[in-house]
């Protein structure tokens, strides 16, 4: 399948040939030509299949060309991901006068309210900030004709729903919608029912898998000994970049202060942290200026951040929906990742979760020449599949689990 096949306008068929982008991804495959037909899509994917590309694309073919009003409203939950999202538009907007404008919290009012003035084809908002801006009048919604609900499950977890809510009510009632998210819990289907139309749904993948493309491994080991592992790995492991997810802000702060001590560019972004510090370490990290970025789930799902060759788990995280989530910041799109995850004996309790969660066991490892201490996670009968032990020494040994680096 070629994108000159789903029927986008040429202007986005350019767009994508700049970005580098082959073939459509099976969300895109699917999506583009429903959205195109006018119909409402709800899309189950997973973060990472290219699904912002999935919406944006259609849309923006539909929109053509710059009329007055906004006309497409994307809500997002997170300022991180509106901010991902918006640069992704302008990229896929690059060959048209389409103006994509950005609404989230943290920031000024004033540039923003200029734009509004200004006249923005698509928002690309978070919840709150716009109720203020359409509170002060700065905005109206009632000729959005397109509207996008992404990471729906998400602004859930995170209270936003009622906010949703007030702002749907506020958009024009002949609009298209479409939703993304990864998972369909209960208060999102009363939404899907209230809020769209007939809406077809396009489900890709299971939706407790792990991306094909990770290959995900448990490296078991003492608590104490969890810092010395990582740097270990860190300076044995044939990476480029990575991300360590921690499961506390306190514990993000310990690991960011241990890996500049160990020399590594290092940034943390958790809810502590400001607007300013977030940006700054995600855009450091981007640029390739960090090379390992510490965070807390708040970086965990959606921030779509190019090219990271690790996602390492300093802790187990404590629902497995998260692992699935985390794992997913690598193997992103058509390439792949690898993903560790440091486990000790109290924390064994979640691995099983997790390979219940997604129907597997997980392959435990250790790092060759590692001074470990013992843990009753050793024990034969705990170390995972027979399978995976019986070439276990040799692999580790040649550094057969850590792939080339894929950052060109
Ligand atoms: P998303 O799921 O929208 O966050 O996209 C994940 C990543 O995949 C982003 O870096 C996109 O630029 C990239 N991507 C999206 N669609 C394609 C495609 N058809 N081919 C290659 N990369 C893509």
């Amino acid at each position: 399948m070629l994108f000159s096949e789903l029927g986008l306008q040429a202007a986005m068929l350019d767009a994508v040939a700049e970005l580098g982008y082959k073939e459509p991804t099976p969300i895109q495959a699917g999506a583009i030509p429903h959205i195109l037909e006018g119909r409402d899509v709800i899309g189950s994917a997973q973060t990472g299949t290219g699904k912002t590309a999935a919406f944006a694309l259609p849309i923006l073919s539909k929109l053509a060309s710059h009329a007055p009003g906004p006309r497409c409203l994307v809500l997002e939950p997170t300022r991180e991901l509106a901010v991902q999202t918006f640069e992704n538009f302008e990229k896929f907007a690059k060959f048209t006068n389409l103006r994509i404008g950005l609404i989230y919290g943290g920031v000024g009012y004033g540039k923003q309210r200029d734009d509004l003035n200004r006249g923005m084809d698509v928002i690309v908002a978070t919840p709150g900030r716009l109720l203020d801006h359409l509170g002060e009048g700065a905005v109206r919604l009632d000729g959005v004709k397109f509207l996008v609900l992404d990471e729906a499950d998400r602004m859930l977890d995170m209270g936003f729903l009622p906010d949703v809510r007030r702002i749907v009510l506020k958009c024009g009632k002949d609009r298209q919608s479409s939703l993304f998210s990864a998972t369909i819990p209960p208060a999102i289907e009363t939404l899907i029912t209230w809020a769209m139309r007939d809406p077809i749904t396009i489900e890709i993948g299971a939706r407790r898998s792990v991306a094909d493309t990770v290959k995900h491994v448990l490296y078991p080991v003492a608590e104490l000994q969890k810092p010395a592992l990582l740097v270990s790995l860190l300076e044995r492991v044939q990476w480029e970049s990575a991300i360590v997810f921690c499961r506390t802000r306190r514990d993000a702060d310990t690991v960011d202060a241990l890996l500049r001590r160990n020399n590594h560019k290092a940034a943390v972004i958790h809810s502590d942290r400001s607007q300013k510090d977030r940006e700054q370490a995600l855009e450091g990290f981007k640029s390739g200026k960090y090379e390992v970025l510490v965070a807390t789930d708040i970086a965990a799902r959606g921030l779509d951040i190019a090219d990271v060759s690790h996602v390492i788990n300093y802790n187990v995280p404590e629902h497995p929906e998260d692992y699935v989530h985390r794992i997913g910041r690598t193997g992103r799109a058509m390439s792949s990742g690898d993903a560790l995850t440091l486990f000790c004996a109290g924390e064994a309790a979640q691995v099983a979760s997790i390979e219940r969660y997604i129907g597997k066991k997980v392959e435990r490892v250790k790092l060759s020449d590692f001074p470990y201490t013992y843990t009753a996670l050793f024990d034969e009968d705990k170390l995972g599949p027979a399978t995976g032990r019986k070439t276990l020494g040799a692999r580790v040994g040649k550094g057969y689990f850590f792939g080339p680096s894929r950052r060109r």
